[in-house]
């Protein structure tokens, strides 16, 4: 039996694994392993690659996010909304700035916050939208920049699943005032564990996060704010420079296998397949399917060797951690619909045309 991961490094990474190791040698025998040149430079290719003035990398998508709230100065009493069907990472970094999180739902073919709902949800207390452009897809920016303007709203985009996507030609992460994005290693650009960076074209969030992931210090041992240890090492950095050059050679290859899925599985039962806003571009992170007999399908696709996963099971609102919000089953309906009905599907580089075939024979079989 074909098997088909849900998701393979290895085609990827075999065709680089040259020059990742001497990437490793580089560091390994330069000595100096945390703030250096790898660092410097791969802040400098990421801000180009992103067309913002400034890249900042730090540890993790989730330290991301939680920099630029922090960089922003939101903090108790202020409101931040995010979309009713983000993951958990999101929602986080406004709990940890001390924020409340304001649910907004998605749209129901995009999976991308409303913009149509947003106004509804802004109060007195709402600092910053945080769109996230979920999945590889970019949000509506152009009314969302638009309604984030009439009320004097900040923009922080959570763009971990989205490198290189764009919405009326302009890259996501540079929308928005202050944006983060993730290098888990499972997202399109990946490192070898945890990064992520802070993308900006102003100088003063330039200034702030750099402070606040080095101990709130851009001097040695002078210290003017409370700040965290986030910052990105430089054998990760060295990676992640190698890896940026293949990314859009990669995302080509997600965007074919994406189109292959589409003609192979339209028009089966009820199956419901991604669809893509007008001006809006999808880098297919995740290649998503919506069926009502969606826990069926993932069975017979695992017992025929195809890996699947859902993304999410549970929406933030219906998550213990978020008990003390007081939501219950039913307020997100968008939101819990999807997490009853989506499936991830495997979509990596390198994944070859007989794989996408046996994906799509599989789901046939199971519909006819
Ligand atoms: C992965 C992810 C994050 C968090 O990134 P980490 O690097 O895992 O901390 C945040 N938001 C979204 C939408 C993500 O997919």
């Amino acid at each position: 039996m074909t098997v088909v991961p849900f998701l393979n490094f290895e085609a990827a990474h075999s065709s680089i694994r040259s020059e990742m190791l001497q990437a490793f040698e580089e560091v390994y025998d330069g000595y100096w392993y945390i703030m250096g040149d790898k660092l410097k430079t791969f802040e400098a290719s990421y801000a180009v690659f992103n067309q913002v003035k400034y890249a900042i990398g730090v540890s993790n998508g989730l330290d991301a996010l939680h920099l630029c709230l922090k960089s922003l100065g939101i903090g108790e009493g202020d409101e931040v909304i995010i979309p009713s069907n983000t993951y958990i990472a999101t929602v986080l970094a406004v709990s940890y700035v001390g924020a409340t999180p304001v649910f907004v739902e998605p749209d129901p073919l995009t999976y991308n916050i409303d913009p149509t709902k947003l106004e509804q949800a802004i109060t007195s207390k709402t600092k910053a939208i945080m769109p996230v452009h979920l999945y590889g897809q970019a949000c509506a920016m152009g009314e969302i920049m638009e309604i984030a303007q009439n009320h004097k709203l900040w923009i922080v985009e959570d763009n971990a699943q989205a490198h290189g996507a764009t919405y009326a030609g302009k890259l996501t992460g540079s929308f928005g005032n202050v944006n983060a994005t993730s290098f888990y290693p499972g997202k399109n650009l990946g490192a070898l564990g945890d990064a992520g960076a802070v993308t900006t074209d102003d100088e003063f969030h330039l200034e702030n996060v750099m402070k606040l992931r080095n101990y709130g210090s851009n001097l040695k041992y002078k210290h003017e704010v409370i700040g965290f240890n986030m910052r990105l090492d430089e054998l990760q950095a060295s990676f992640l420079e190698v890896k940026l050059k293949y990314l859009m050679k990669w995302t080509k290859q997600r965007q074919e296998i994406a189109s292959w899925y589409d003609q192979g599985l339209k028009g089966l039962g009820d199956l419901i397949l991604p669809s893509t806003l007008e001006g809006s571009t999808h880098v297919y992170h995740l290649y998503i399917i919506r069926t009502g007999m969606r826990d069926a399908l993932q069975q017979h696709l695992n017992a025929n060797g195809v890996g699947t996963l859902i993304h999410y099971p549970t929406p933030p609102h219906l998550q213990a951690a978020y008990e003390h919000l007081g939501y219950k089953k039913g307020d997100f309906p968008i939101a819990e619909e999807l997490s009853n009905t989506s499936l991830s599907i495997p979509i990596w580089p390198g994944m070859t045309k007989e794989m996408v075939d046996k994906v799509v024979s599989e789901i046939r079989n199971f519909f006819v």
